[in-house]
C-alpha cells in the first residue's frame, strides 16, 4: 500500500499541485526556511497518511524523536486547557523550523500556501486564506482584511494576469478521487495529527 501511495504522492505533486503554485507563483513567498504554516495549526492526517510520516519518524535520530516526543505530550497538556477556539499549534515534527519528515509529510502540508476553499455540510462553499496572509505574505497584495477575502479591485490594481484561485484542497478531495481509485488507496480514518501521536 504504501508504494503505491509514494505513486499517488509522486503524480499529485508534479502534475496537480505543481500546476497550482505555478499558477500562483505571484501571490506566494514561500521559500525555505519559512514555516508559518507549521507553526499555527491542526494538520488533519488519514491513517495512510500517518503510517508514511511514521516511517519518516522511525528513520530519525534518537536526539530528534526526543525532541518530538517532547512536544507532543507539551501540545497534549495545552491541548486540555480550556478555550473557546480551536485548539492550534505547531506541529511536532517542525524542528528548527524545517520539518524532520519532509519527504514523509502529509497531503495537506504539500499544499501550504494556496489559497483554498471549503464546503459545509450544507454545501456551502467559503474560501480560506493561508495563515500568512495577515504576516503580509502570501496574498496580501489582493487581501482586503476589512471583508476578510480576496478583492477583485486590489487584483486589478495589482496587475497580475493570472486571477487569485481557491482551490480543493479538502483531505475528502486529495484522498479521494478517480486517480486514489485507480490505485486502490484505502486512506482509512482522518483526524488531527495529535490524536495519532
Ligand atoms: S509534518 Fe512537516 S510539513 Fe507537515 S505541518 Fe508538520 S512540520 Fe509542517
Amino acid at each position: 500500500m504504501l508504494e503505491r501511495y509514494e505513486k499517488y504522492l509522486d503524480l499529485i505533486g508534479s502534475h496537480l499541485l505543481q500546476k497550482y503554485f505555478e499558477t500562483q507563483k505571484e501571490y506566494l513567498h514561500c521559500k525555505a526556511g519559512c514555516s508559518h504554516c507549521c507553526e499555527s495549526g491542526e494538520y488533519p492526517f488519514t491513517n495512510l497518511e500517518f503510517q508514511y510520516a511514521m516511517v519518516g519518524y522511525k528513520a530519525l535520530s534518537e536526539k530528534e524523536k526526543d525532541i518530538i516526543q517532547k512536544k507532543v505530550k507539551q501540545i497534549k497538556i495545552d491541548k486540555e486547557k480550556p478555550t473557546k477556539e480551536t485548539f492550534m499549534h505547531e506541529c511536532p515534527f517542525l524542528i528548527d523550523k524545517k520539518c524532520s519528515i519532509y519527504k514523509y509529510r502529509g497531503i495537506i502540508c504539500r499544499t501550504h500556501g494556496l489559497l483554498y476553499f471549503i464546503t459545509d455540510k450544507d454545501g456551502n462553499s467559503r474560501n480560506k486564506m493561508p495563515h500568512c496572509v495577515n504576516l503580509g505574505l502570501n496574498y496580501s497584495n489582493v487581501y482586503d482584511e476589512n471583508i476578510g477575502m480576496i478583492s477583485d479591485e486590489l487584483w486589478a490594481k495589482s496587475g497580475i494576469k493570472n486571477e487569485p484561485v481557491a482551490y480543493n484542497l479538502g483531505i475528502k478531495a486529495l484522498c479521494s478521487n478517480s486517480v486514489t481509485k485507480e490505485l486502490e488507496l484505502d486512506f482509512g480514518e482522518a483526524k488531527a495529527l495529535i490524536e495519532w501521536l
